[in-house]
């Protein structure tokens, strides 16, 4: 593993983008982060300008799997509202669970397991992890939790933009009676949430949490947390990136950061003008995580359908852009393999094997 591979870049113009390609394609590809549209169109099968993500485009673009979201949006911490995010996270699930079978050449099949993620990139299908972003979406009834994960969630992103029952989220919202801080971080249900969690085999998602409450997960989580889709704040002063103090917590613990490509997380805005970023910027902030926690605790997310989009990584076809910058970068086919899913699956494994010894099935 190379620990500092901008000591000596190798920017070696010959490199050719069909190595690029070819690399890409051989790799076991996961995107950690990709919204659903909702309502939904029944259009996951079909090649539509309306999505960056749909199946035909990961085919195309040599993409391995995905980890689809259901993304409540934060609305008033009440019973009326906390009734409305659980049916809808449902449905959203019930949706994502749909995206299976053969369909206008595509074949992709729900995975809720390691073992299963594995065994669809070996029979060359496409592997549809279903999430959950947002702890709003169970309200205030932890069995939502074990709900999800019937599903075959994987992941519960703690908030969104707005403090919820579990948690204080990094942006606070005013105008939903939020206090910069509620909670100082987990509430009590918040760190039954986590216990729950583990218990079930679901990771713990860190992004768009409050600092307080990110660290405070990773100390009460048996298992390392996961930021799905967060970039870092060093380079990008956004109060939803991780500081070094946070990426040192991530190490110490054994979690990963999947960097993003939402250019407002990547790259300072440049006075007035337009904000952008490309997959050099993202690539940026992978280098950046290497050189201080190691290439073990990075990944890579796109947000895209929930706002993420650069100016040369637009949809799942062109993933491949990622993978000649790193290789541009100097990284190795094992360390790309690792920022490509390798360290994501591995904090799966691991949750797996928590919930096995809690006595459920992973
Ligand atoms: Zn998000």
């Amino acid at each position: 593993m190379t620990s500092s591979p901008q000591a000596q870049p190798s920017q070696n113009p010959a490199l050719s983008s069909s190595s690029a390609e070819a690399l890409h394609r051989a790799l076991f590809t996961l995107d950690s982060h990709i919204d659903i549209p909702w309502p939904d169109q029944g259009d996951a099968f079909e090649e539509t300008d309306a999505r960056r993500v749909d199946l035909p485009k990961m085919q195309k673009g040599g993409m391995s799997a995905g980890c689809f979201v259901a993304y409540i949006g934060q609305a008033k911490v009440d019973a009326e509202g906390h009734a409305q995010a659980q049916a809808q996270c449902l449905a959203m699930l019930d949706v994502i669970n749909n995206m299976q079978g053969t369909h206008n050449g595509v074949t992709a099949r729900v995975c809720s397991t390691v073992a299963e993620i594995n065994a669809a990139h070996e029979a060359g299908v496409l592997a549809v992890i279903p999430a959950v972003e947002n702890g709003y979406a169970m309200g205030d009834d932890l069995a939502l939790l074990a709900q999800f994960r019937a599903k075959g969630a994987r992941y519960v992103t703690l908030t969104h933009n707005g403090h919820n029952a579990l948690a204080d989220a990094a942006v606070h919202r005013p105008s939903l009676g939020d206090k910069p801080e509620n909670h100082g971080g987990l509430s009590a249900l918040g760190r039954e949430a986590v216990q729950e969690m583990n218990r079930l085999g679901l990771l713990v998602d860190v992004s768009h949490a409050s600092k307080k409450t990110m660290m405070q997960a990773v100390a009460a989580s048996a298992v390392p947390v996961v930021a799905s889709h967060s970039c870092v704040r060093t380079l990008c002063d956004h109060p939803r990136n991780l500081d070094d103090e946070q990426l040192d917590a991530l190490k110490e613990s054994g979690g990963v950061i999947q960097i993003t490509a939402m250019p407002a997380f990547l790259k300072p805005r440049d006075g007035d003008a337009p904000r952008s970023a490309g997959v050099s910027d993202f690539v940026d902030h992978i280098d950046y995580v290497v050189r201080r926690i190691g290439a073990e605790h990075v990944g890579i997310s796109s947000d895209f359908d929930g706002g993420g989009a650069l100016a040369d990584w637009q949809n799942a076809t062109q993933g491949v852009n990622v993978t000649a910058e790193l290789l541009r970068r100097g990284y190795d086919a094992g360390e790309i393999a690792a920022f490509w899913g390798g360290n994501f699956m591995r904090l799966l494994a691991r949750a797996e094997a928590v919930a096995e010894q809690r006595g459920t099935i992973g």
